[in-house]
């Protein structure tokens, strides 16, 4: 402040007043100097950067006397001589005599203090005149030179964009502003220094109490800034930005206000973008998220229920007509899922034909309703280029916070119960049950085993006896998958080939069977020469693999092995699943001489009419018949029909799960070809048939 105010003295005043044999000093209305002559410093003892800042007080002797003379000065506003002691720096006395004159800066006072040595005093009264009138004529260039700056200011701060302002801090009554407050408020600065309330009238009454806090609790000396709306003489609302500092001394609040709407709608815009997806413009993961935490902090207790939406064609629709036509069905879809939804529901687009939709509401009948509601959305067909297309979707139900307590578990549970719902056939909804999670976690257990088995070899192939009924020696054996684990003793192929068929593992899983079947072949086929074969269990997965049955042949050439050695059993549901592939790989498989076989039979469609059509030589008959033979009275007949059915076709009939003698018995009664269950032998690994035979 003072190097700023030492510069409103001109360099040319300044160096006269150095050359000055009298000490010269400007005070401020406090008394702190803001200017001081090399003559002055002299006399005190201090170099004038020293002086600068200082309160002349504490050089004085008699503190009172300075006092008493800036009372008089303002009050008749012209200069005063007086007698004055001041203290040397090395603690002498310097008795002077000073001449005070008052400046007036716009709303504050200056004051030009001359101080003389008393030492001569005829010199003293000659020389006092000759200065005074001097300090006369320089006190008056001296205020014309501020009133020169003061007006110069007013300019430099009327070009600034910016809104320069101060009010007064007790009754916020405007004090100063700039011209630039026209182009922000569309009134002129004349109209706001007239109505000095008007700029509180223009703020947005949603941020009034905001502003009225912000100046209640900016303690003086403190700085800080402050965003708000006001509205403009035409009535549009603006964003202002004001950085604000309380003067302690003056009791004002002075401000710098710039207009930040234009970058303010820019940032809203781009938090938009950051909370919503930009194809359908429903909020996005991101303010779901936002969403579901802040229901958490405030509202823990409310109980609430979560939808998971997925739609259940979709995939064919991106795949088959692309990308484009499956975003126009994604904002249509978009559009029916808000019209259903009440104004306290969400909706959020989860990720590609996923969305999330938080229900207010828990009673089981209103939840039904509105699925059932969203359900029937998709029943219209959704046009595009004048194609129809059908959709359904699938929900999954979880309730808040019976179900799950955070918003990673809601989700993960809404999830799970909508696969139940696809599963049950799709375009339905499903409620979540602790089960479906302890299903995952053992789909997820099992999975890593089989993945853990196949990179590290555990997988085991065992191989049970099938006998011929009419030697009773052993015509083949099936091959039987083993999963060995060294805590949980083996975990039961009817475990992991669900969950293998489900990921795909399967295919690795078959290829092992192959490696592990062929190996056992080419063992036995060393130690006899009797003929037989070994029945390897296919999956659908594997089986509606394209190059299924060439890739099989192929490997059967590659490690020597003559096709008549292979059966492969295929369910009738894998046969069924997709009947023109399945027919197709059979006719090569048989064309490349391998048998086939169709397990489980009794369980499935059968659907005599194409058994006749396909290349089987033997149907299995399901264990179920057989270990019920003697309990259920139907099932013996059911085995004596299918049994004649496979003659009449020209197959021949397996029965597997022979436990006891009595099925034995019956089962050779009744012409069954191949007999198989532990009766006969269980299934057991390589070394052990080795060992029998
Ligand atoms: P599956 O093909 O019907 O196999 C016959 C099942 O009956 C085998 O069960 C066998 O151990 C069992 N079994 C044999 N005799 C008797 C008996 O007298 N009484 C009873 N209660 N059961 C008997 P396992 O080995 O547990 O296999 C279960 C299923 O897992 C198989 O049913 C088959 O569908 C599947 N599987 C096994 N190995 C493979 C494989 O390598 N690949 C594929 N894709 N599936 C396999
Ligand atoms: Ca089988
Ligand atoms: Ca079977």
């Amino acid at each position: 402040m003072t190097k700023g105010l030492f510069l409103l003295i001109s360099p040319p005043l300044h160096e006269l007043m150095n050359y000055l044999p009298e000490g010269v000093i400007i005070v401020d209305e406090r008394g702190a100097i803001l200017f001081a002559n090399d003559a002055f410093s002299e006399m005190v003892g201090y170099e004038s950067e020293l002086l600068f800042g200082l309160n002349m007080l504490t050089l004085l002797v008699d503190v009172d006397v300075f006092g008493t003379c800036i009372a008089t000065v303002m009050e008749e506003g012209k200069s005063l001589n007086a007698q004055t002691d001041f203290l040397h720096r090395d603690g002498s006395v310097i008795r002077t005599v000073k001449s005070v004159r008052m400046i007036r800066d716009s709303d504050s006072f200056r004051f030009f203090v001359n101080v003389r040595n008393l030492t001569d005093t005829d010199r003293l009264n000659q020389e006092l005149q000759q200065s005074h009138r001097l300090i006369e004529c320089q006190a008056g260039e001296l205020s014309a030179l501020l009133n020169s700056k003061h007006q110069e200011l007013e300019e430099i701060l009327g070009s600034i964009h910016e809104v320069i302002w101060y009010i007064d801090s007790q009754t916020l009554s405007l004090r100063y502003v700039n011209d630039a407050v026209e182009a922000i408020f569309g009134f002129s600065k004349e109209e706001f220094l007239t109505d000095k309330t008007l700029w509180q009238r223009q703020i947005h009454p949603d941020d009034r109490a905001l502003v009225k806090t912000f100046f209640e609790t900016l303690s003086p000396g403190q700085s800080q800034e402050i965003c708000f709306r006001i509205f403009r003489s035409n009535g549009e609302t603006r964003w202002l930005n004001s950085r604000i500092h309380h003067h302690k001394s003056l009791s004002l609040f002075i401000g710098i206000t710039s207009d930040v709407t234009a970058a303010k709608s820019h940032r809203e815009e781009i938090m938009f973008l950051a909370y919503h997806d930009p194809l359908t413009q429903l909020p996005n993961r991101a303010k779901l998220k936002e969403k579901l935490a802040g229901r958490f902090e405030h509202s823990a207790e409310e109980p609430f229920t979560l939808l998971f939406l997925d739609l259940d064609n979709f995939k064919n629709i991106n795949d088959t007509m692309g990308h484009e036509i499956g975003d126009t069905i994604l904002i249509e879809v978009s559009r029916r899922l808000r019209e259903q939804i009440d104004p306290d529901y969400f909706c959020a687009r989860f990720g590609g034909d996923e969305f999330v939709l938080l229900l207010t509401t828990t009673g089981s009948a209103e939840i039904e309703r509105f699925c059932t509601r969203l359900i029937e959305t998709f029943k219209e067909p959704f046009v595009n280029s004048d194609i129809d297309f059908y959709l359904s979707a699938s929900i999954g139900i979880v309730s808040y916070p019976q179900d799950a307590r955070s918003g990673e578990d809601l989700i993960k549970y809404a999830d799970t119960a909508m696969y139940e719902a696809k599963k049950k056939g799709k375009n339905r909804f499903a409620y979540y049950h602790s089960s479906m999670q302890h299903a995952i976690a053992d789909f997820l257990h099992v999975e890593s085993l089989v993945r853990d088995a196949l990179t590290h070899g555990y997988f085991e192939l065992y191989f049970q006896p099938l006998i011929e009924s009419s030697t009773l020696q052993t015509e083949g054996y099936e091959a039987l998958l083993r999963l060995p684990h060294p805590r949980e003793g083996f975990i039961p192929p009817d475990r992991f080939i669900p969950v293998a068929e489900t990921n795909g593992d399967i295919l690795a899983i078959g290829r092992e069977v192959l490696r592990q079947a062929c190996d056992f072949i080419d063992l036995l086929r060393q130690k006899h020469s009797e003929p037989f074969f070994v029945a390897i269990n296919v999956s659908a997965k594997e089986l509606h693999q394209e190059n299924f049955s060439q890739t099989l042949l192929e490997y059967l050439i590659q490690r020597g092995i003559p096709s008549s050695y292979v059966k492969v059993e295929l369910t009738e549901s894998t046969l069924m699943n997709n009947l023109d592939v399945a027919g197709d790989q059979l006719l090569r498989l048989k064309a490349g001489g391998i048998r086939i076989a169709l397990d489980d039979f009794g369980t499935g469609y059968s659907s005599f009419s194409y058994l006749a059509q396909l290349p089987i030589d033997t149907l299995k008959i399901d264990k179920s018949f057989i270990l019920s033979l003697f309990d259920v009275h139907s099932h013996r007949h059911i085995v004596e029909a299918i049994s004649t059915l496979a003659h009449v076709l020209g197959m021949s009939v397996t029965a597997e799960g022979v436990e006891e003698s009595a099925h034995f018995d019956f089962l050779m009664d009744n012409r069954i070809d191949t007999l198989q269950g532990f009766h006969l032998g269980r299934p057991v690994p390589p070394q052990e048939i080795l060992r029998r035979m």
